[in-house]
């Protein structure tokens, strides 16, 4: 079994606009059965949980997904995780985002978290079809933002360490899907009420690089870490 992170396109190429690329449903599927990302055009957010995926449109609806609709960014892995631990207190987001820093044995390392649990609130966005070259940080402007109150969901993410903005967004980056499977988007904030935290570590990643001709001919010399910042947070 593979234990590698899959990586389908490095985020400077997002962040530069290049929202369409080849690499399909199907081909992601192969990369493993639990990930996170978008669709080309920015048409939605992409979860992937026990290798069921969902597309979460403009207003956090989930659908499946067909196997040849595209990404231009996603997350990838065959999830097995070897660390678990449950929180059975009520959490502020930033206390969440505390007790996930103390469960990670190394800043260093890319990890995927799945969570499952119960919360008091989430907010989730999701961001509309885009065309072309709009940057990222003014296309997530637009985004929608949903709010949920008391249910069970599911969290499923990575964590990437700092020293790599350019392949993936630094730190936690989680999309949300509810229990029924029916609703979510990218997770802005939420307060845990009951977590069950699983997570895997992993000490190497596969990277793809675009073969299109936008990403081809691009200069990537400026710092697009502020547009990070702008448009995951
Ligand atoms: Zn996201």
């Amino acid at each position: 079994m593979q234990s590698k992170l899959y990586i389908s396109s490095p985020i400077n190429a997002l962040l530069e606009g290049f929202y369409r690329d080849d690499i399909t449903m199907d081909m992601l599927r192969e990369k493993g059965d639990f990930g996170i990302g978008t669709f080309n055009n920015l048409d939605g957010e992409m979860i992937a949980l026990n290798g069921c995926f969902y597309q979460l449109d403009l207003d956090g609806n989930a659908h499946p997904v067909q196997g040849r609709m595209k990404t231009p960014f996603a997350t990838m892995c065959h999830f097995q995780p070897s660390l678990t631990e449950e929180v059975i207190e009520p959490l502020s987001y930033d206390s969440f985002q505390n007790q996930l820093s103390r469960i990670l044995p190394s800043d260093n390392m890319f990890y995927a978290i799945h969570i499952t649990g119960s919360f008091q609130s989430v907010e989730t966005r999701s961001v509309p079809r885009t065309e072309n070259y709009r940057p990222l940080s003014e296309a997530t402007g637009d985004q929608k933002i949903r709010h949920f109150q008391h249910l069970e969901g599911h969290l499923v993410g990575f964590y990437t360490p700092s020293f790599v903005p350019s392949i993936n967004v630094p730190g936690y980056h989680f999309h949300f899907i509810d229990n029924s499977f029916s609703a979510g988007g990218h997770l802005l904030r939420c307060e845990p009420e009951h977590l069950d935290i699983r997570l895997q570590i992993f000490y190497s990643m596969e990277l793809d690089l675009p073969k299109t001709l936008d990403y081809l001919t691009a200069s990537f010399v400026r710092d697009a870490q502020k547009d990070i910042e702008k448009a995951e947070r």
